[in-house]
C-alpha cells in the first residue's frame, strides 16, 4: 500500500488531545495512504466530536476525504453554539454527577445514572434516546454509536457547566427538573403538603413542586443560597450572549 506523507495543523483548542509534536503548524504525519481522514484524525487523539470543520489545502472536506500525499490538513474546534438535530437532551457518564445535578437545576433535560452502566450500554443509549453523550473520556466519544459527544475539559463543576452552556446555548428553565432523577416537576398546593412535610416548612413557604417521576417535594426558598448562585450566573450569562449575538 502506498504511504502518504500528509501536513496538520490543530486549532490550538485541540492541542491538549494531541502528542506534542503534533501541534507544531504543518506537522508531518505519514499515513496508509487509504483511511479516512477522520479514522487519521482519531488516531493522532482527537474525538471527532470536537472537530468543527477539516480542511484539505483550504477546501472544506468532509471525514471521509482520504488524504493524498503532499496535503495539508487544517482541522479547525467546533464551532458554538452547537446545532443537534432534534431536541437537546444529554447523557453525563458516571464521573460528572454534580455537573448532571446542576444542568437539572436549569431545567435542562440530563439523564444520568448510577452505578456506571459501562462505555458500550451509554453509547447505546445516547444513540437511543438521542442524547449528547458528555464525558472527559476520549474513549467513549470515540465510540461510532454516539448520537453526537462532547469533551468536557474542565474538571470543575462550575466551569463544566459555563462550558456546556456556552457550547450548546440550550433555552433554561431553572425550577422545573427534579435534580435527584431528571423528572419535571409540577405544582402542588400548599394544603396538599401538609401530610408530607413539617409544619415549619409548609408555613413558611408559599410555592411547592414535586417531581413527577420519584415524588420528590420540592419548595421555592429551601434550597441553599450556592444554587440560587448557580442560577443567577447561568441566567445572567444566557442574557449576555443573547444581547451579543
Ligand atoms: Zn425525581
Amino acid at each position: 500500500m502506498a504511504k502518504a506523507a500528509i501536513t496538520f495543523t490543530f486549532d490550538p483548542r485541540l492541542h491538549l488531545f494531541v502528542a506534542g509534536p503534533n501541534r507544531t503548524a504543518a506537522a508531518r504525519v505519514e499515513t496508509d495512504g487509504v483511511s479516512s481522514l477522520g479514522h487519521v484524525v482519531e488516531s493522532l487523539g482527537v474525538p471527532l466530536t470536537e472537530v468543527g470543520a477539516l480542511l484539505a489545502d483550504g477546501r472544506p472536506v468532509p471525514v471521509g476525504h482520504v488524504a493524498a500525499s503532499g496535503e495539508h490538513i487544517e482541522v479547525r474546534a467546533f464551532a458554538a453554539p452547537q446545532q443537534v438535530d432534534g431536541p437537546l437532551r444529554f447523557l453525563l457518564d458516571i464521573h460528572l454527577g454534580t455537573l448532571a445535578r446542576r444542568m437539572r437545576l436549569l431545567g435542562l433535560d440530563t439523564a444520568y445514572e448510577t452505578p456506571d452502566i459501562g462505555d458500550a450500554a451509554l453509547a447505546t443509549r445516547s444513540a437511543a434516546e438521542r442524547r449528547v453523550m458528555l464525558s472527559r473520556d476520549r474513549g467513549l466519544l470515540h465510540r461510532r454509536e454516539l448520537f453526537a459527544g462532547a469533551y468536557v475539559y474542565s474538571t470543575k463543576p462550575a466551569e463544566q457547566l459555563d462550558e456546556v452552556l456556552a457550547r450548546f446555548e440550550p433555552e433554561l428553565a431553572p425550577w422545573s427538573r427534579c435534580t435527584a432523577c431528571n423528572g419535571r416537576l409540577r405544582a402542588v398546593a400548599k394544603e396538599q403538603m401538609r401530610d408530607r412535610l413539617r409544619s415549619g416548612t409548609v408555613q413558611t413557604y408559599d410555592t411547592f413542586a414535586e417531581c413527577e417521576d420519584c415524588g420528590q417535594p420540592y419548595w421555592r426558598g429551601a434550597h441553599s443560597p450556592s444554587l440560587d448562585a448557580i442560577v443567577e450566573h447561568a441566567t445572567q450569562e444566557a442574557a449576555t450572549r443573547r444581547r451579543s449575538a
